[in-house]
């Protein structure tokens, strides 16, 4: 497949290739604009593909603005996160990083420019009664007793406001739009208002900061954009974006399209309730490996092209919908198969003894790090007492049971066939030690005599073994839709993190974070970036081998 047919299509790149065809644009500038108030999540992912994507592909440029007009629920640690995450992904913004807030000036400008022109006045109804002003989509609003305010005085008002001298909540700055639209957005919006809070990017200068509203379309014209692209909650806004840009001077006029949020089952999206659960501890921080965040899922395994390979399989439209959990899961999987070297690790480790297998010798044996891509082979030691995986042995077994059962026969990966003889339990009942005997000739090779093993399992040399807590994840709620719960904390899975100490080969002392491993048989696992050193191994659980959500997702 050429470069340009292995391109995502889409509902928004048709409107550019138009545009571009008629001549409405000769080139594509994007934007993507956080609100720097948490870390990003896969969803924004989606909005991260879909702006630098189209930048890449039309040879077009992509802003990272941070959209930064909340600044009590703003951080400079959000804005650090968000460009290190935007980066791991694979994109770049073009030129400097921008800010709305760059932008203050100037939109404190706009604003009294639409006071001059009699299309903006200073309110001081309380909250309650601009509720009731407001109306309902079913009753038009009424018009604010300020509205008629005339333009001298609604400007020195406006430069009161800016001057600090009011409270915060005794007034705001209004559009003066049409209080009977059926857009509750058109409603005479507030477009500023009052508060005393430092910044960080301007610090002290303002007591007074626009809205996301008046923000963002002036934000965009002053760029350059000429595709703004949203969710789709912002639909009914885009009569209040043109109206903004069509009633100030302003030279470039950039358009709004909307497509759907990405939701995912089991998880939650939106920043304040991820804020939440790290806030109220339900999760160790914005990248507990639990949590879709990029950092989390990152620290988890997961690769940039598999995310990237996640957006472009869900695709762009405007159907609200919400996409199951194996979707993503499948594209790490796919990834990491063939990818992730191959390795051994004892989750729930018994002790095998081959009694027949000389007491002090050590076989230095080679296994391959991949079944079929060349990455080369790594050096596994073999010894007289091993572990198994607990579930990999039964004293009796019906057929179906592919693993060791005593007076049968399984191969070792990468090693010996042996075969169980008995076993030793503690006082539960609970096998600990199985003594086996192996045929030396086996290494790699079946016997001649046509023996086959019951089955192949995997295992650890006990004296090279290498202690690893290993963290097993399952998905963070119950419910297919949490944030459809009246609290959504109610529905945390109490299951969604076990752990458990195991054993892995050797090799994997030097493993690096973040990068996974197939461990034979178990899952995709890699070091945690966080907590695991080579003295104190810790892996996470990327993925299972094999979907099974199905079975549990019910
Ligand atoms: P949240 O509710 O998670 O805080 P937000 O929309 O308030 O999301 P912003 O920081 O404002 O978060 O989002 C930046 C960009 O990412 C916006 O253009 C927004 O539309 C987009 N975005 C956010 N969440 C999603 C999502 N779930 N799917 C697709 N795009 C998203
Ligand atoms: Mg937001």
């Amino acid at each position: 497949m050429s470069e340009a047919e292995n391109r995502p299509s889409n509902f928004i790149r048709h409107i550019i290739d138009e545009d571009l065809k008629s001549g409405k644009h000769d080139t594509v500038h994007t934007r993507f604009p956080p609100e720097p108030n948490g870390y990003l999540h896969i969803g924004h992912a989606k909005s991260i593909c879909l702006n630098f994507g189209i930048a890449q592909d039309y040879q077009g440029a992509c802003n990272l603005r941070f959209d930064d007009t909340n600044p009590e629920k703003e951080d400079i640690d959000y804005v650090n996160s968000i460009q290190q995450d935007v980066k791991w992904l694979g994109f770049d913004w073009d030129g400097e990083v921008c800010y709305s807030s760059n932008y203050f000036d100037l939109l404190y400008a706009y604003a009294e420019e639409l006071i001059q022109k009699g299309l903006a006045f200073v309110c001081f109804l309380n909250a309650d009664e601009a509720r009731e002003y407001r109306g309902t989509l079913s009753q038009p609003g009424k018009n604010s007793p300020y509205r008629d305010t005339p333009v001298e005085e609604n400007l020195a008002l406006f430069r009161k406001m800016r001057a600090g001298e009011f409270k915060e909540g005794e007034c705001s700055l209004r559009a003066k739009i049409d209080m009977s639209s059926s857009f509750m957005c058109m409603r005479d919006p507030v477009i500023y208002r009052v508060r005393f809070a430092h910044h960080h990017q301007t610090g002290d200068k303002w007591c007074i900061y626009p809205m996301y509203d008046f923000t963002h379309c002036i934000s965009d014209a002053i760029e350059g954009i000429t595709h703004s692209l949203c969710t789709l909650e912002f639909q009914d806004n885009r009569r209040l974006y043109d109206w903004v840009l069509e009633n100030i001077t302003i030279e470039t006029v950039p358009h709004q399209y909307e497509f759907s949020r990405l939701n995912l089952e089991y998880t939650v999206m939106s920043k304040r309730k991820l804020n939440t659960l790290v806030t109220d501890g339900h999760v160790n921080g914005w990248n507990d490996p639990r949590m879709l965040t990029i950092a989390g899922l990152r620290r988890r395994g997961y690769t940039a092209a598999s995310i990237v390979e996640f957006c472009k399989r869900i695709g762009v439209t405007k159907m609200e919908n919400m996409v199951e959990m194996p979707m993503l899961e499948a594209c790490i999987r796919d990834d990491l198969n063939a990818n992730a070297p191959r390795a051994m690790a004892v989750l729930d480790p018994i002790k095998v003894v081959i009694e027949n297998y000389p007491e002090d010798k050590v076989e230095q044996l080679s296994a391959p790090n991949h079944p079929s891509e060349d990455m080369g082979e790594r050096i596994v030691p073999f010894s007289r007492e091993l572990y198994i995986e607990a579930e990999d042995f039964r004293e009796e077994a019906n057929k179906k049971f592919k693993r060791l059962v005593i007076g049968k026969e399984v191969r070792l990966r990468n090693a010996y066939m042996i075969k169980a003889e008995r076993c030793d339990k503690d006082e539960n009942g609970n096998v600990t030690t199985v003594y086996c005997t192996y045929d030396d000739t086996t290494l790699g090779k079946n016997p001649e005599d046509g023996r086959k093993p019951k089955g192949v399992i995997h295992w650890v040399s006990a004296e090279h073994a290498k202690p690893a807590e290993i963290r097993l994840y399952d998905r963070l709620f119950t419910v297919a839709n949490p944030a459809a719960e009246e609290d959504f904390t109610a529905v945390l899975n109490p299951e969604s993190l076990v752990v458990k100490q195991g054993v892995v080969e050797p090799s994997l002392v030097k493993a690096e974070a973040e990068h996974a491993y197939q461990f034979e048989r178990q899952g995709y696992f890699c070091a945690d970036s966080v907590d695991s050193s080579p003295e104190a191994l810790v892996f996470n659980r990327t993925v299972g081998l094999r979907d099974t959500w199905a079975k549990i997702g019910g």
